[in-house]
């Protein structure tokens, strides 16, 4: 037996200042010195798995060897979200100031359910939310609520879409009733998977799901939407809700909100607008407008963790009627019931206990404040933009879509000058090129791409959002883009 066990409690007090510094250390060398470590983890699958016991140590270990583990096991496994050169899927990074928010919500361990089990969350939450709101330009009547992803933040809104049509579903439930029309939601063919698992989790199957097609710009075709709806009332069909999205996440296309709001409104429909990526760029004044109408939705999911350098996870749900979703979920357990009449998070959704996520997003916009989240923001475009515009200067390369926010979807196109080649051909000998490129630039560490695929077409997408990211992190992948043509 060594002396971590041969004590009870907790470790010696003296040892958690001294290893505290040593992973405050730790962090802030791994945060200098991340440019030299591969974006993408060069293990293979199972590396890990195979590096470690089987079974849990029987005798406790030394905090030291715990994390020499870390450097020499786990690290060489981590891809690198943080690395001013990730620019896959969306680049999502921390602060290190979002780091301590995360610690200290640790240390308090704050289970966030009743009022009296957790006021600094229960008061501060709603404090930090509206300040949100007020810097993305929402109007007062807007209530927000944390929840851990976008997916769960959507699973909520279409739940209380669901409750709003006055069904009895959360009593009497779906299953078996033949008094139920079928229930629709709306959303466009570029939406998010997460609209998908919502409507498989609430029961309403993936058949209710209509995907509106889109314009050229892949923005939902707001015409196509009110014949969709038209078609439906006709069938007895029963509209329950439309998902607007202000920054798809293939392309960050925006769906005309304002239009689909009329129709919503004409149709007495619930809105819901996903705006997880693209949220945080309302608070850049010039960008306002890419919101137009998201005021007139019922819910909007918004993400700090994607582009307002809060560590994961951090998604906010703002909705117009509180009630509704205390409607939707509030159910008070014997155990649970208190005399005060207070704000219980609990009733808010589906978890009981919440974590205190408000305390990093609290430091965020603290530490930077609204003019140096506006500036960070602002820069990412540019350099989308920037990006963009090498691409349109250069004949091998060709932009696949607009940039509204900070993301460039291209392609490499190597002219091909015989002419007998088909079409067809040409298009297949892009689309294995592009994915050669990107998964040859992913293999070498130097940064991470990914793809999509727009009227079937391979194309590479490059995301900027790292609060690390600076003109040269651009100006290497560009280099090494230009390599292969
Ligand atoms: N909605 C959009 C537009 C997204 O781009 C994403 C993820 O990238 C999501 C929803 C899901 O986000 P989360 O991982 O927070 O569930």
């Amino acid at each position: 037996m060594n002396e971590i066990n041969n004590n009870l409690g907790d470790m010696p007090k003296e040892d958690f200042r001294k290893f505290g510094y040593e992973i405050i250390d730790f962090i802030a060398d791994y945060f200098e010195n991340m440019e030299n470590l591969p974006v993408l983890s060069q293990n293979q699958p199972n590396d890990l798995k195979n590096a470690l016991p089987t079974s849990a140590p029987v005798e406790g270990e030394s905090f030291p060897q715990i994390l020499g583990d870390v450097e020499n096991l786990i690290l060489p496994a981590v891809t690198h979200w943080n690395h001013p050169n990730f620019h896959g899927l969306f680049s999502t990074s921390t602060s290190s100031v979002g780091v301590f928010g995360e610690m200290l919500s640790a240390a308090f361990d704050m289970k966030a359910m009743l009022w009296r089990t957790s006021p600094a969350s229960t008061e501060l939450e709603p404090v930090v939310l509206d300040w949100l709101r007020q810097m993305m330009g929402l109007p007062e009547d807007f209530s927000g609520l944390i929840y851990d992803t976008a997916s769960i933040s959507t699973l909520h809104a279409i739940a209380m879409a669901r409750e709003k049509l006055n069904l009895g579903i959360r009593e009497r439930g779906m299953s078996g009733r033949t008094d139920l029309p079928l229930l629709r939601v709306y959303c466009s063919e570029q939406t998010h998977s997460s609209i998908d698992k919502a409507v498989i989790l609430l029961g309403l199957g993936q058949n209710s799901l209509v995907k509106i097609p889109t314009n050229e710009r892949f923005e939902m075709d707001a015409e196509k939407l009110s014949e969709a709806i038209r078609e439906d009332n006709m069938r007895g069909y029963l509209p329950c809700c439309v998902v607007a999205t202000v920054g798809t996440t293939s392309t960050t296309s925006v769906d005309p909100v304002d239009k689909i709001a009329d129709i919503c409104q004409r149709n007495n429909i619930f809105l819901h607008v996903d705006a997880a990526y693209a949220g945080s760029a309302a608070i850049v004044p010039e960008f306002q407008y890419y919101f137009k109408g998201w005021e007139r939705a019922d819910s909007i999911v918004t993400n700090p963790h994607k582009w307002l350098f809060t560590p994961f996870d951090l998604s906010v749900l703002y909705v117009k009627d509180l009630d509704l979703l205390k409607q939707t979920f509030s159910l008070v357990a014997e155990y649970l019931k208190v005399a005060e009449t207070v704000t219980n998070q609990m009733d808010y959704g589906i978890q009981l206990g919440r974590r205190f996520r408000s305390l990093k997003l609290w430091f965020v916009m603290r530490y930077f404040g609204q003019e140096g989240l506006i500036a960070r923001i602002r820069e990412h475009c540019r350099l989308a933009r920037l990006f963009a515009s090498w691409v349109d200067d250069s004949e091998n390369f060709e932009m696949m879509a607009p940039v509204p926010f900070a993301l460039c979807c291209f392609r490499a196109k190597l002219l091909m000058t015989r002419t007998f080649i088909s079409p067809e051909f040409q298009e297949k000998y892009y689309d294995e090129l592009n994915e050669k490129i990107m998964n040859e630039i992913n293999a070498s560490g130097e940064a991470y791409l990914s793809h999509t695929k727009l009227n079937g077409k391979f194309t590479i997408r490059l995301s900027v959002g790292s609060i690390r990211v600076e003109e040269r992190h651009l100006e290497k992948v560009w280099k090494l883009l230009k390599s292969y043509v």
